[in-house]
């Protein structure tokens, strides 16, 4: 969470740094600031949007070849002007942007204080550029070897970008556990938090490594790791198009992300699977497949709805490939001394691949031996990096705060590991394998059937948008789409809502069914189906109201539901895919019509980077 951008080069920095905060707000969006270099270092902040940033800064002067900004989420002291970045130190020579926590702050701070030390706000980033001030003053040293010996200090997580009111042409940017990517362009240099702010400028990034050190003095860039050893770079290229970062005519980015799924989910499995001669390849988990074979267990850790898309692996593994799966919270995970060997696998699933927590489980688990496979999207991103091997979900980039597309790729990846280790096992027949090959490559048209609905599914959401309260129920295969289609409805509606395997229902939340309780049941045809059916005439038989989403053809729902909202047929095994499509659309639609801000929903913020 938060989002960093600085410049240094040839060009004005502020528009820069503006425009490639907007690109990272969905990072955080409760303060946004700038500090922009020409004789002076100026700091404007603000709380709120970097649009009222923008707006704040309008008739100053911002001229500036160099320059940083930052969009908080903030984990330290409320969302005000205060606790805005940048944060000057004392002196206000130096000035700081930080995304990532610093544990130790309140000990350092105190020491700081009794050093004369004085703070304007209750951040732990502004203890930081205290602490490298104090280090440069006490030692004498240069900015860049008090930044090196700050980080020895520091516990916890950082992406940082100081800049020195004496060093005109520097700029000196660290991390540890927060994301920096940095772009060098023809004699200029852009870090930011994602690629996002630096594409339309450069295709060539650098993806900064855990405790290096980079400064850019008079357009020369050096990196050094902690220990002051020189690093050399490796420069990647890019392969992101500026479209794929803009809304594209879509009114918000989660309705374009819900509208790109036939694409995404087509993306996540090209050249993994050829129909025609039964191949599935995924070069990830070749070199690893005989420890995917041989594994006592698989471990699946995520977050948020990357948990969800674990849930469904759990069916998907069990059932096709016959080895025992747990799936379990990362942030739980990391703290309950989890019993772990190198016969396990352990899967991490993040979109960002920078979630703190899931990066910290996998951590936890290297270290007793296990072999971890990460599923991302991010290309380049922290887990990508801390894996033994892994797949990339190529989804594109995903801006909307609540996932979508996200989702459905994850769960395409899941649904080829399941079958390539099924078929190596034995446990999955041939016959079965087409079948359920035939049924994957058909799922990207039916996605584009579903959204077809999107008028009705607006009108029935127009029904509902004033409900204080929703139940999803599902089971099987549908139970984690119960949990994700209620996540996404309490993510961006602020409405409460609970998911449920659907037989759980009487065993508590039916008490909460009246004539009042909107009730969304999956029930499409699949091995669950009757069961379902009965659990939704209990639903009915306490008035509760039932959206229920069907197989196409029906003809027993339609008759119990108050609506009825069809899906193509498809394998059981693949229902999640289909599913999950008009509950995003639900959410979606009531959001909007709730006034609420659909991309960038309340106290949330995407690339969980703190724990
Ligand atoms: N800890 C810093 C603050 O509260 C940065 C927060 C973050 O990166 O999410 O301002």
């Amino acid at each position: 969470m938060c989002g960093i951008v600085a410049y240094v080069g040839h060009r004005e920095a502020c528009p820069i740094v503006i425009k490639g905060l907007k690109r990272l707000e969905y990072r955080g969006y409760d303060s946004a600031g700038v500090a922009l270099m020409n004789g002076s270092l100026d700091v404007y902040k603000k709380k709120g949007k970097v649009s009222e940033l923008e707006a704040f800064i309008a008739d100053k002067d911002t001229h500036a070849t160099i320059g940083m900004g930052h969009t908080r989420w903030a984990t330290h002291g409320e969302p005000n002007d205060a606790n805005a970045h940048p944060h000057y130190s004392t002196s206000r020579n130096i000035a700081i942007i930080h995304n990532g926590i610093i544990e130790n702050y309140a000990t350092l701070k105190k020491h700081l204080i009794s050093k004369g030390h004085t703070f304007q706000s209750e951040t732990d980033s502004e203890v930081f550029i205290n602490l490298i001030e104090d280090i440069r003053l006490d030692s004498k040293c240069t900015l860049v070897e008090a930044v090196r010996l700050a980080l020895h200090e520091v516990v916890g997580a950082y992406a940082i970008v100081v800049l020195a009111k004496d060093a005109p042409n520097q700029l000196i940017a660290a991390r540890k556990g927060s994301p920096l990517v940095l772009g060098i362009g023809q004699g200029e240099y852009f870090l930011a938090s994602d690629a996002t702010p630096i594409i339309e400028y450069t295709s060539d990034v650098v993806y900064l490594k855990d405790h290096e050190i980079a400064m850019i003095h008079d357009g020369e860039l050096e990196i050094r790791s902690r220990e002051d050893v020189k690093q050399t770079p490796y420069v990647q290229r890019l392969e992101m198009a500026l479209e794929q970062i803009e809304k594209g005519g879509y009114e918000h980015f989660m309705l374009k992300e819900i509208y790109e799924q036939p694409r995404s989910i087509l993306d996540s499995m090209r050249g993994r699977m050829v129909v025609e001669s039964n191949q599935l390849i995924m070069s990830g988990l070749r070199e690893f497949e005989n420890k995917f074979v041989n594994a006592d267990r698989i471990i699946i850790v995520a977050c948020g709805t990357s948990w969800h898309a674990g849930l469904v692996a759990e069916y998907l593994i069990e059932d096709l490939a016959r080895v025992p799966v747990e799936v379990e919270y990362a942030s739980e995970f990391r703290y309950r001394n989890p019993i772990i060997s190198e016969r396990d696998i352990v899967i991490a699933i993040s979109q960002s691949g920078e979630t703190a927590d899931t990066l910290a489980a996998i951590e936890l688990a290297k270290s007793k031996g296990a072999t971890i496979f990460g599923i991302c999207n991010v290309v380049g991103s922290s887990i990508a990096r801390a894996t033994d091997a892994g797949a990339y979900t190529h989804a594109g980039p995903e801006i909307g705060v609540a996932s979508t597309k996200a989702f459905t790729a994850q769960v395409t990846v899941l649904t080829l590991i399941a079958m390539i280790v099924g078929s190596k096992r034995g446990t999955l027949e041939t016959t079965k394998l087409r079948q359920l090959m035939v049924e994957l490559e058909n799922i990207p048209a039916k996605v584009e059937q579903i959204l077809k609905l999107d008028e009705e599914i607006e009108k029935i959401s127009a029904q509902y948008k004033d409900a204080t309260n929703f139940i999803y129920l599902g089971r099987g295969y549908n139970y984690p789409v119960a949990l994700e289609g209620a996540l996404k409805l309490k993510e961006i509606s602020y409405i409460h809502a609970e998911g449920y395997p659907a037989a759980e229902m009487k065993h508590g939340p039916i008490a909460l069914i009246d004539e009042h309780m909107p009730v969304v049941v999956i029930a499409t045809k699949d091995s669950s189906y009757e069961k379902v059916v009965s659990n939704l005439q209990e639903v009915r038989a306490r008035k509760g109201k039932v959206i229920a989403i069907v197989t196409e053809g029906d003809t027993t729902i339609p008759s119990m539901a108050d609506h009825v909202i069809e899906v193509p047929e498809t394998s059981e095994h693949l229902a999640p895919l289909l599913s999950v499509i008009p509950l995003q659309l639900l959410s979606y639609h009531i959001a909007v019509m709730r006034g609420c801000n659909v991309d960038q929903p309340r106290n949330l913020a995407k690339s969980v980077t703190v724990e």
